[in-house]
Order: C-alpha cells, then sequence, then structure tokens
C-alpha cells in the first residue's frame, strides 16, 4: 500500500478519480500477456499530459516509489508486471495523433495511441508507417518504442527502431528532455533517441514520439509456397535473397502451426505439409510483379509442392491475417501458452528449428514455431499448462536450450519482444556479465533510485548456461 501522504500528493496531482487503488483494479493491473507472472502494484495512475507525469515522477523519486509504465500490456516478456510494488502508469489519456507532417514526412503522437489507429491515419493520407506487430490491433506506440517492436514487413522496412525520429523523455528525477527532431541529419551528442528505444521503461517515460513516415507501395502481392520440409522453405529463403530480392514479408508456419491456424481462421490452408512460407512484395506494380514471378520460380526450383498466388487483395489480407493470429490460434489449444523469440543468422533457420524440435521432444513438451524466415527471428510456441509443476519445469529447460542453441549459432535470445522478467536470467549468455554491467551503470546513472520498472532486465542471478548436446 502506498504511505497515505504519498496517495494524496499524487492525488493532489491527477485528481481522486484518476488514481485507483480498490483490489478490483489492482488485480487487473497485476499482469500482463505473459502467462505465469503476477504481482499487485499499490496503485495504478492516469496522468493527463507531461506535467503531470513529472510532477508524480518527482515524488515517486523523493519516496523512491517504483514507476511501471503501461500501454496495452501485451508484451510477452512480464515486461509490465509490477514486480516490486508501486504504481502503475497508464497513457489512457495520452493517445492522441500531434500531427501529420506531410512536408517533413513525419508523426507526433502521444504515446497511449494504438499502433493500428495510427497507421490507418497516415494512410488516409497515402502515407506509410512500416512497423506491424501482430498486436498492432491493441499495442501502443509507446509501448512499441520501448520493446523496439518488429513485425511481418520488418526485413524489407526494419523495425520500431528505424522509424523514431525524436522523443519528449521524462527522466527518473523528474526533469523533461528532447531527443532528436525532424532533421535526417544530427549529430549533436549522445544519440539518446536510440537508447530510449527498447529501454523496456527503465529510464524514463516516454510523453511524446515523432516518427518517420514513407510513400504507401503502389500496389502489393501475397503468396504460399507449400514444402515438404522445412529445409526445403530454408532453401527458397536463402535463394530468394540470393537473387537479390527484399519481400516485404517472408514467414514461415511449421506443420503444427497451420494445423492450427486452419482449424482458427478457416481459410483453406493446407495442414499436411512440412511447412509454408507466405511471401508478400510490394511496390511500384511492374516491380512487384516481376519479383513474384521470380520468386514462384525460384519457390518451384526448391522444390515446392505447389506455390499459390493470391488472386485479390482481400485473398492476401485473409492470409496475412492468418498468420497474424498464429498465437491466438495455438493459445486455443492448452490453458497456457508459452512464446519465445528466439532468433538466429537466417542462414539457420532451417537448422534451428530442427534443434527446437529435437529439444521439445527430449524434455517431452509440445512446441510449434511459425517467424520470420526472412530475419531468422522465430516464435517457438510452447503449449502447457502452468498448474503442471512438474511440466512446467521441463518447459523452463527446454527454453533454456532453445536460447544456449540459439546463441550457439550466432543468435541471440530475443528478437523483439524484450527482457523484462522473463528473459533476464539469460542476459548475460547474450552479453557476457561485462557487458550486462555496462548497462547497469548506464541504469544507474539515470536512475539511481532504481525507481523506473525494477525488477526488469537486470536477474538478480543468471541461469546456469548447458551447452546443448548436437
Ligand atoms: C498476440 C500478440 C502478438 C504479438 N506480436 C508481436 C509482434 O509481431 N512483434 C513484436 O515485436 N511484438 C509482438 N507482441 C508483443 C507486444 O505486443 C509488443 O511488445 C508491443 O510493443 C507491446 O505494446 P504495449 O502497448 O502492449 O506495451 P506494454 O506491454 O504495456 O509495455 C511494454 C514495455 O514498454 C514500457 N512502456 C510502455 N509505454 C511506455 C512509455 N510511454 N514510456 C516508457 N515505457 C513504456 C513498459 O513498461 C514495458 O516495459 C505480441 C503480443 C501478443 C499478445
Amino acid at each position: 500500500m502506498l504511505a497515505e501522504e504519498v496517495r494524496q500528493k499524487l492525488i493532489s496531482i491527477v485528481g481522486e478519480k484518476n488514481l485507483l487503488d480498490s483490489e478490483e483494479n489492482l488485480v487487473v493491473y497485476s499482469y500482463d500477456a505473459t502467462p505465469n507472472y503476477q504481482a499487485m502494484p499499490d496503485a495504478v495512475i492516469k496522468p493527463r499530459n507531461t506535467k503531470e507525469i513529472q510532477e508524480i515522477v518527482k515524488i515517486c523519486n523523493e519516496y523512491k516509489v517504483p514507476i511501471v509504465p503501461r500501454g496495452s500490456g501485451t508484451n510477452l516478456c512480464a515486461g509490465t508486471c509490477p514486480l516490486e510494488g508501486g504504481i502503475v502508469l497508464l497513457f489512457t489519456y495520452m493517445n492522441q495523433i500531434l500531427e501529420i507532417d506531410e512536408d517533413n514526412l513525419t508523426v507526433t503522437v502521444q504515446p497511449g495511441i494504438i499502433t493500428l489507429e495510427l497507421i490507418q491515419a497516415v494512410e488516409a493520407k497515402g502515407l506509410f508507417y512500416p512497423p506491424d506487430p501482430s498486436s498492432m490491433k491493441i499495442s501502443t506506440i509507446g509501448g512499441n518504442i520501448n520493446e523496439n517492436s518488429g513485425g511481418l514487413r520488418g526485413l524489407k522496412y526494419g523495425v520500431t527502431r528505424d522509424y523514431v525520429m525524436a522523443l519528449e523523455v521524462v527522466l527518473p528525477n523528474g526533469e523533461v528532455i528532447r531527443t532528436g527532431g525532424k532533421l535526417a541529419k544530427d549529430v549533436a551528442g549522445y544519440d539518446f533517441t536510440r537508447l530510449m528505444v527498447g529501454s523496456e521503461g527503465t529510464l524514463g517515460i516516454i510523453t511524446e514520439a515523432m516518427l518517420k513516415l514513407i510513400p504507401i507501395p503502389e500496389t502489393k502481392k501475397t503468396m504460399l509456397a507449400l514444402f515438404d520440409s522445412l529445409e526445403g522453405a530454408g532453401q527458397a529463403v536463402s535463394a530468394i535473397i540470393a537473387n537479390k530480392i527484399i519481400p516485404a514479408t517472408l514467414e514461415f508456419l511449421d506443420q503444427g502451426t497451420l494445423e492450427v491456424v486452419e482449424d482458427f481462421a478457416k481459410i483453406g490452408l493446407p495442414t499436411n505439409v512440412g511447412a509454408v512460407l507466405l511471401i508478400e512484395q510490394d511496390g511500384p506494380m511492374e516491380v512487384v510483379d516481376r519479383d513474384i514471378e521470380k520468386i514462384v520460380k525460384i519457390c518451384e526450383e526448391s522444390e515446392a509442392i505447389s506455390v499459390q498466388v493470391a488472386q485479390s487483395p482481400e485473398e492476401g489480407l485473409a492470409l496475412t491475417t492468418a498468420r497474424r493470429s498464429a498465437l491466438s490460434a495455438l493459445a486455443r489449444k492448452k490453458p497456457t501458452t508459452i512464446l519465445e523469440d528466439a532468433t538466429v543468422p537466417r542462414s539457420k533457420v532451417a537448422e534451428m528449428v530442427r534443434e527446437i524440435n529435437k529439444i521439445a521432444k527430449e524434455h517431452n513438451v509440445e512446441i510449434c514455431t511459425f517467424g520470420h524466415a526472412g530475419d531468422g527471428n522465430l516464435h517457438p510456441t510452447c503449449m502447457t499448462d502452468a498448474r503442471n509443476e512438474e511440466e512446467m519445469h521441463r518447459v523452463e529447460q527446454a527454453f533454456a536450450d532453445i536460447f544456449a542453441k540459439a546463441i550457439e549459432l550466432g543468435g541471440t535470445i530475443t528478437g523483439e519482444h524484450g527482457v523484462g522478467v522473463m528473459k533476464s536470467p539469460y542476459l548475460a549468455w547474450k552479453l557476457g556479465e561485462e557487458g550486462v554491467n555496462a548497462m547497469k551503470t548506464l541504469k544507474f546513472a539515470f536512475d539511481p533510485n532504481n525507481i523506473m520498472n525494477p525488477g526488469k532486465i537486470f536477474a538478480k542471478e543468471t541461469k546456469k548456461r548447458v551447452v546443448v548436446q548436437k
């Protein structure tokens, strides 16, 4: 519980109705989309502007009250689970588009805007904001920036980081800074904009963001290629890139995922093949036609069982929507769904998927894999039941082996979902203890009282790394 003095000071900033601390409200904000993590906050607060956030932060810093900024809570690393209590800070009132600048191709938004609303608003003006996490119907831009979210269009267009031009940030001492600007070139001092991207709410609170826009592609086409095996699909991916074609989307689903997605989406996806590639190209009509024609040929040469090009934009949309629903579809199978995002160099995708299947077998757990074949970002997803402690132990062991294998293949423990609590015990596997210490030094220089999202990114203990046997 908050000390009454602190509670009253916070109410004097936001008003009684914007500080929630009934048991029901606290329970609602005690967890996020990550299974198996829950901790009660002391209060939930809904500021209306930067000035209010600044005052809240000053009080929290003085009384050492943890602050957990929260967008829509869709993160998959327990990043908004209030592990050490304190206040959960919502952006419910700060969800506006402040400006679309068609001369400089930028959009300026408040952090609480929903990603898809932003995408649609700029598309109405013939402009394009490419980062498209599958959660875009509910995720916020503040969350996307703090997780450096990726999406289906990441291969060709990059991730959230590549579109953040400027930020307004309330620092843990309550000072407000503005980073970057409407500038293609700006090397005035450290790049604080980049530092804030992916910082998971641990360095400050983003209260405004200016994002880069590009002209909307003239057209796009979508196709599916079916393969007997993942190796065949992997070979096709390498061949497409080696032919100097960068598709807008290059996704794969394994047989297990396909079956579940088809059962959910019912759009006639084949369920009896080893793997499927979902490929999309966009751009000028003649380039799209030329690239799709070449990709069809490459897939056929890579022994695709069949290749189908969507005959209409609606058919194409149904295919990409089905891919976006993969996690929700898998979640219907068992009470608990744990989705990870181990990432490897593109050339290692088929090998990594094979290893994931082997590891799942060894630990006797059910794992399906789908993901971004073009950029090596895999989503091994385990369907399990958190109430079964013995099984959960096996699941944890399996994921530890998967992370170890990904690193061995030159990859990483997370490509887009962030570290949060869930992957903090593995961070040193990727960075080394020295790397983690350097990050901690930075964190404590910004936030000496450790009020910003404490308990995230840095684990109390690193897990022991076991080398996976071939
Ligand atoms: C079905 C599903 C599909 C998904 N698909 C993808 C995908 O394709 N790609 C992908 O990258 N991720 C994906 N995710 C993960 C998740 O949606 C993203 O990480 C998303 O960016 C989180 O947005 P959010 O608004 O829910 O943020 P939250 O979960 O509320 O917060 C995420 C982090 O940002 C911090 N934060 C939020 N707002 C601020 C702020 N204004 N200032 C400071 N810190 C802040 C929080 O403290 C937390 O650490 C998926 C999740 C689900 C459930």
